[in-house]
């Protein structure tokens, strides 16, 4: 048996969990799968909570095994990445290089915020993307990537070599091959300053562009969780990073994630934190705003920011503490354009009020158009808006959260938006199409180039399939 990582909601019994290190491996693993008539599909860090990574009755490749790091290439910023490797082992490896050698310092541009678990290969699968102020999703950030075939070549993309295989592996969730390793474009490793203030959905989209202007590279806004709060969904602690000239304190060139002398939080305050915006939302939205706002004006490093303090298996220790039936948090991201920001969070905040839906966490961020993927989710600069809801693992747990995200898509596509496929399967079919028009043209040539669909996941054929083929829509 094998699950997701954070939901816990995907248990799926595979046949066997295979564990290549090398490009042959991979291609020998889908050698067996065609010759046995097994479905395979590719997992990293486990984290897509729709069953993206599993086969029920298939082959599991883990691609943990998968985990070189190559030299950079220090002139043009670049580096080979195995697609197992997840992020902390990715920022410690190029800190390794740095301090050995000399030249200019190179660190990631971005990486998801909420946790560090995730491989480099399943983030690009997804097409994820971080708390840049004016980034664009990761594909932007990979250069060329080598992917073994369901037919088991080996072949290297770019924009410019395979085009459109490259396009439809990006954000393709593994269904057009198995990364093995991507060439990824890193940014110059510097100090930024965070500066915290209060703000508030209605202000935001305009405050952003202000900070963009100012030269800040980072930022997202962290709104109220307390449904009896006025400025529920509405107000918050928005936080933005700039480069900064001089040192980041802690010892000179640290890989630390808050360089030594500065306020952080400790693994105790996050748990009591996570305890409280389950049991005492006011209480624990007042603390959290009153940490960050005492960290204004500290200093981090540029790729040690993005680390982030996920506490694993929490939502275990607070089932056990709070005696309640088994539970945790499932994830929903939901896109409008800037200017309709204000207006869906209100409109979120009433719904979620009215069904008593638990939100534990909530954060606004940006991001540019996605130009670089076949299915990009990111179609126009857009406001996104993550909401993590609590869900009893009961069937009445699951039937409200379920509807909950249903109803908040119909408010994010009302607005000319969308929502994150990596999330869960709770989409309506007809839901999943206008998010996501791209669908129909992806399924055809996923059969084109997977003809005996080795690399069906459980989500693909029993959610993405049955959508396309009900609408009896052609990829054209
Ligand atoms: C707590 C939490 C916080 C999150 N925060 C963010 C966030 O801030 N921003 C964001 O964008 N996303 C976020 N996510 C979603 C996350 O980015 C995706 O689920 C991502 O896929 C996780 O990477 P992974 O290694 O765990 O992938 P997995 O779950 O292992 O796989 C995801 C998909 O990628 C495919 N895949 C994996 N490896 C390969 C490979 N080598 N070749 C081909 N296909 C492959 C899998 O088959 C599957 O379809 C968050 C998720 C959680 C649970």
């Amino acid at each position: 048996m094998v699950d997701d990582v954070h939901s816990a909601l995907n248990a799926t019994e595979v046949l066997e969990v295979l564990r290549p290190r090398d490009a042959e491996g991979v291609a020998a693993a889908l050698a067996r799968a065609r010759a046995e008539g097994l479905r395979l599909t590719a997992a990293g860090g486990r984290h897509a909570m729709g069953g993206q990574q599993f086969a029920s009755g298939g082959l599991l490749l883990d691609t943990s095994g998968l985990d070189a790091v190559g030299p950079v290439d220090r002139e043009r910023g670049l580096v080979e990445v195995g697609a197992g490797v997840q992020w902390p082992e990715l920022v410690a490896a190029l800190g390794a290089q740095q301090q050995r050698g000399d030249g200019p310092a190179w660190g990631i541009r971005q990486k998801q915020t909420g946790a560090d678990g995730f491989s480099v290969g399943g983030s690009a699968s997804v097409n994820a993307h971080g708390r840049g102020l004016a980034m664009a999703p990761l594909a932007a950030d990979v250069e060329s990537l080598r992917v073994v075939l369901p037919d088991g070549r080996l072949v290297d993309a770019s924009r410019t070599r395979e085009p459109q295989l490259f396009r439809a592996v990006l954000g393709g969730y593994g269904l057009f091959g198995v990364v093995v390793s991507l060439v990824l474009r890193l940014a110059p490793r510097q100090v930024m300053q965070r500066d915290v203030e209060l703000s508030s959905t209605t202000e935001l989209a305009r405050r952003v562009d202000e900070r963009i202007a100012a030269g800040y590279l980072y930022g997202d806004l962290q709104p109220d969780i307390d449904p009896a709060s006025p400025g529920f969904l509405r107000d918050g602690v928005f936080s933005c990073y700039r480069p900064v000239d001089g040192p980041a304190g802690g010892s000179a060139g640290g890989f630390e994630t808050v360089p030594e002398g500065q306020q952080r939080l400790s693994r105790e305050d996050w748990s009591e934190l996570i305890a409280l915006a389950h049991a005492d939302k006011a209480r624990g939205y007042a603390q959290y705003v009153r940490h960050y706002l005492a960290t204004s004006g500290q200093r981090y490093w540029s790729d040690t920011h993005q680390l982030a303090d996920y506490v694993d298996g929490y939502h275990l220790r607070l089932d056990a503490l709070r005696g309640g039936p088994r539970a945790s948090e499932v994830i929903g991201e939901l896109y409008v354009p800037p200017e309709r920001l204000a207006d869906f969070c209100a409109a979120v905040a009433d719904d979620v009020r009215a069904h008593g839906v638990d939100v534990v966490y909530a954060t606004v961020r940006f991001v540019e158009q996605d130009v670089d993927t076949a299915l990009p989710w990111a179609r126009h600069r857009s406001a996104c808006l993550v909401l993590n809801i609590h869900t009893e693992h009961t069937p009445d747990g699951l039937t409200s959260s379920e509807a909950a995200f249903q109803r908040l898509i119909d408010l994010a596509l009302e607005r000319g938006g969308s929502y994150f496929l990596t999330y869960h399967r709770w989409a309506r079919p007809d839901q999943l199409l206008r998010a996501h028009p791209g669908l129909p043209a992806l399924v055809e040539r996923q059969r084109a180039l997977d003809p005996d669909g080795v690399l069906h996941s459980d989500w693909y054929r029993e959610h993405v399939l049955p959508a396309v083929a009900a609408a009896g829509v052609s990829g054209g």
